[in-house]
């Protein structure tokens, strides 16, 4: 796959071409349900989980209502420890903030640590355009940059490949990036980490410029916080001479006590550890470096203003939604085309790129309703209750509103819905039971349309001696 979601078609398109790719959905399924089986243990054993998962939304939603004085206290208090802050209305101004930022420096070079907020603005290619390569450190990302790919997954960007695959894509192409393959690489899991750590170390040591996103900003101190699972973090954010953080302005929290639920209920639901294994945190600029905050809104204050939909701004990107999505496990994460993949994709896309195209208003569509994205999110989102909330904002194809305002007429009035029924129970011999025509060709693709029955239940119910009302 070419490396931008600009110009996917809908969902339904997307998702019907992954549907044939068989490998994809082994993959798929084998990972989701490793990781969400690990998920399910990490969340069985811990006592409270319930309560604990309540405290989370509660503290995001008070977060929330006071986010204006929440970021200024950050800003005083990052400004205060020698950092400085940068106000981002949308994507553009990140991308020239952090592009200018890095041209100071005079280096052409950035390593990142794997940031949701920098793909979602482009980041990437807004700094290639000015001649600087960034360099990603995470394992998956580098597979995806490699690869010349998109992420299908937050917390697994590259779970759509296999092993062999990745091995083929580290032997074809390291070498354009920097140390190349080992000679005769196979694609034993432990190798092929191995070649990407003596990849990714040579970089991490000749690099003066890092960017970064946060898991969280700490209101009361104005310490960003990073986890991560496998020291790239660390190492970007402590040996670089700069560093850049991207942050989205619902990642505030504040405080620290706050900050302690979340420690606890993103490990668990992401990938069912107890503990995370590396926890970054840093306030300010360290000695010796210089720091940069660029707080990025683009589109939240907008989610902010819907009173159902903001709720998504909730979000830890911890990934279990898309664990035990049945959708997602079968479409796969690029069929969402954006950053953001499966349910907290279809919820958190439309409201921020908004519905204009005909991917964005497929997204509120791309889900069963079934509710498990709800059971397992760790801050309580009803994603469902989400999801119809915007498919009521789409816009709907002319013959699906003429029908839903004819069925408002018939059943707003008791005598015009017995008279209907009982013409249809008189024409039922005419209602095919196969496949209906026009726009109701693909609701019965896979369904049988339900008999006419003779006799409506209301008149059944005068014949036999009920009371008519
Ligand atoms: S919506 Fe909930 S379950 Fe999904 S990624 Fe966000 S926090 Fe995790």
């Amino acid at each position: 796959m070419s490396g931008t979601w600009l110009g996917m078609p809908a969902f339904p398109r997307n998702a019907e071409a992954a549907l044939g790719n068989s490998r994809l959905r082994a993959n798929l399924r084998k990972a989701t349900h490793t990781i969400r089986a690990r998920r399910a243990a990490g969340v069985d054993e811990m006592p409270g989980w319930a309560k604990l998962r309540a405290r989370g939304a509660a503290v995001k939603d008070a977060a929330l209502r006071d986010l204006d004085k929440h970021l200024l206290r950050a800003e005083e208090a990052v400004t205060t420890a020698g950092g400085r802050v940068h106000w981002a209305a949308d994507a553009a101004e990140a991308n020239t903030i952090v592009t200018e930022l890095v041209k100071a420096t005079g280096h052409r070079e950035v390593v990142k640590v794997k940031s949701m907020a920098t793909q979602e603005i482009g980041l990437n290619e807004a700094l290639a355009a000015e001649g600087i390569t960034a360099y990603e450190t995470d394992l998956a990302e580098l597979i995806v940059q490699l690869g010349d790919d998109l992420p299908s997954h937050i917390l697994v960007p590259a779970i759509h490949r296999g092993r062999a695959e990745i091995r083929e894509i580290f032997r074809d192409r390291m070498a354009a990036w920097g140390r190349p393959a080992p000679d005769g690489l196979g694609d034993d899991p432990r190798a092929l980490a191995e070649a990407a750590r003596l990849h990714l170390r040579e970089r991490f040591l000749a690099s003066k410029v890092a960017v970064s996103g946060a898991n969280f900003l700490v209101a009361e101190t104005g310490t960003l916080v990073v986890l991560e699972s496998e020291g790239n973090g660390r190492m970007c954010l402590t040996l670089p001479e700069t560093l850049i953080s991207v942050v989205g302005i619902e990642k505030i929290v504040p405080t620290w006590q706050d900050l302690a639920v979340f420690l606890e209920l993103l490990p668990r639901s992401s990938t069912g550890e107890r503990m995370n294994p590396y926890t970054s945190m840093w306030t300010g600029a360290a000695e010796g470096q210089e720091f940069h905050l660029v707080l990025l809104d683009n589109g939240r204050t907008g989610v902010l203003a819907d009173e159902i939909g903001r709720q998504a701004l909730r979000c830890i990107r911890c990934s279990a939604c898309l664990n035990v999505c049945p959708v997602y496990e079968r479409a796969g994460g690029h069929a969402y085309g954006s950053v953001y993949p499966g349910p907290i994709g279809a919820i958190l896309t439309p409201q921020l790129r908004g519905t204009a195209t005909p991917l964005d208003a497929s997204l509120p569509y791309a889900s069963s309703l079934c509710g498990a994205c709800y059971d397992v999110c760790p801050v309580a989102i009803d994603i469902p209750e989400v999801l119809v909330h915007l498919r009521a904002r789409v816009p709907h194809p002319p013959a699906e509103r003429a029908g839903l305002a004819a069925a408002g007429w018939l059943l707003d009035r008791p005598g015009r819905l017995r008279a209907a029924q009982r013409l249809a129970g008189r024409l039922r011999g005419l209602v095919p039971r196969r496949r209906l025509p026009g726009p109701g060709a693909a609701w019965t693709d896979t369904r049988d349309v339900p008999p006419v029955p003779a006799e409506s239940f209301r008149d059944w119910w005068r014949r036999t001696g009920g009371e008519d009302r």
